[in-house]
This record gives C-alpha cells, sequence and structure tokens, in this order.
C-alpha cells in the first residue's frame, strides 16, 4: 500500500498540478492521496476519473500532518531535490516492506519534514516537478509493474498503433 502526503496545497493556485499529481499517484500504483486541507473541486475532479477509469484511489484529508507524520507506521519517504540519489536508496526502500508514506511539496516544505521522514530522496538534484518525482519515483519503487494493472473501469482503452478506441465494459 502506498500513501501519497501533498504537503502545502493552496486552494485555486495549486489545484491544477495537485489533480495531476492524484491523477499520477492512483495511475502509477498508490492507493490514495491525503491533503493538508480539502478541496471539494479537486475531490470531485479525481471521483470522475475513478467512476469511469475504476480503481479504489481515493483523497482523503489530514487534519494535522505533523502527528500524522510522527505516528505513521511505516516508511516515510519525502521527495526532494536535496535527499539523496532514488538509485542509491530505492532497493532498500522496497525491501523495508509495510505501509509505504511518500511525501510531495508544493511551496516550500517546512525544515522538519527532512527530519521526521525516514528518506529524503531526489530524483536527480535538479528542480522539477512534484508530478515528475512522484511519477519516477513509483515507477522504480514498481519497477513498472502498475503500468500493467487492470483497473476494472466502465471504460477501457483497447491500445493500437494509430487512432483512439475506448471500450465500454
Ligand atoms: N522550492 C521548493 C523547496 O525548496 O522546497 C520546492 C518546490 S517544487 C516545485 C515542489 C516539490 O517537487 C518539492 O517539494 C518536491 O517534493 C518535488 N521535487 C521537485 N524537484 C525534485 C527532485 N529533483 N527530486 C525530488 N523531488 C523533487
Amino acid at each position: 500500500m502506498v500513501t501519497v502526503l501533498r504537503l502545502g496545497h493552496r486552494l485555486s493556485r495549486d489545484r491544477r498540478v495537485s489533480t495531476h499529481l492524484a491523477l499520477v499517484a492512483r495511475a502509477f500504483g498508490a492507493t490514495r492521496m491525503l491533503m493538508t486541507c480539502r478541496d471539494e473541486r479537486l475531490e470531485r475532479s479525481v471521483a470522475r476519473v475513478c467512476e469511469s477509469w475504476g480503481g479504489d484511489f481515493r483523497i482523503e484529508v489530514v487534519e494535522n500532518w505533523r502527528t500524522f507524520l510522527r505516528r505513521w507506521r511505516g516508511v516515510r519517504v519525502h521527495l526532494t531535490m536535496y535527499g539523496e540519489h532514488v538509485d542509491d536508496r530505492i532497493q532498500e526502500i522496497r525491501s523495508a516492506g509495510g505501509e509505504l508514506l511518500v511525501i510531495v511539496g508544493a511551496e516550500k516544505v517546512p525544515a522538519e519534514v527532512f527530519e521526521l521522514a525516514d528518506y529524503n530522496v531526489a530524483i536527480g538534484h535538479q528542480p522539477h516537478s512534484e508530478v515528475a518525482a512522484l511519477a519516477v519515483f513509483l515507477d522504480r519503487y514498481f519497477e513498472g509493474r502498475e503500468l500493467h494493472r487492470d483497473f476494472g473501469g466502465k471504460l477501457r482503452v483497447v491500445p493500437m498503433a494509430r487512432g483512439k478506441r475506448v471500450e465500454e465494459r
């Protein structure tokens, strides 16, 4: 089970990126995304995707992320360009087992997150995006298997070399 914790979401300003983050979390194998504030528009658009395309991904709200982080029983991975290279830690993180929490920021992440995390992991040491960082991290964590999952949705893409076909089930 993989949970994504989105820190620092600012209503309306970060909605588009947080929505993309949730969609990537879902498509790349996470079970849920936790937000530090409620954003009903974001929740509705992610729910619409799940309704059509399947899976049981959900968005939840945590009231106090510090307490939540302290009490988390599994492994906490914070994605940050300042961390250790993903290739140096991914195997250790994978074999730790248990529930995994992946923390990503929006604005500047509070310094204590670096202390509360078990691992501070960089997807390369250049600044880029939480969406890209999460996609690459999950893909390395699941070793690509997540892209073969059947979500069991009402809609399913029929893969083809050219053109677009979607099947209704
Ligand atoms: N300037 C902010 C800071 O210093 O914390 C970071 C903002 S960045 C747009 C938002 C998030 O993207 C970060 O909190 C981090 O989770 C993720 N991120 C960006 N580049 C990354 C990288 N190279 N490796 C891992 N995560 C990265």
